[in-house]
């Protein structure tokens, strides 16, 4: 279901886009995502949030790269709940064969971020 990324209000689909209470655009929802099992994936950044982790999806996607979302904390993913050591929410996985394309591209977003 989308949800709002401040107060994680969750919204229907064709409800609103923006969040009447924050004025922040609403953010699609996580469906689970199958991992193609022919495609070699490369975890090429790890996320503190699902937040996070949507926003770079959404920056690779923008550039034409698959991207999967692997959450630490999924019990079907190996069950590494209650990894307390761990601050990563996360990782962001792209095929390998983009693997440089999506570092080129996370470079240029965290740039970004730096000089605004
Ligand atoms: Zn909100």
């Amino acid at each position: 279901m989308p949800f709002c990324p401040q107060c994680k209000a969750e919204y229907k689909a064709a409800e609103v886009s923006t969040c009447p209470d924050c004025q922040v655009d609403i953010l699609p929802s996580l469906a689970p995502t199958q991992v193609p099992e022919y495609v070699g994936w490369y975890a090429v950044e790890s996320v503190p949030s699902e937040v996070a982790g949507i926003i770079l999806k959404s920056v690779l996607e923008e550039a034409g790269i698959d991207v999967y979302l692997r959450c630490h904390e999924m019990p079907a993913h190996g069950g590494i709940k209650g990894n307390a050591g761990k601050s990563e929410w996360g990782d962001v996985l792209v095929p390998t064969d983009c693997l440089s394309r999506a570092q080129q591209c996370l470079k240029t977003h965290f740039d970004s971020l730096r000089e605004g």
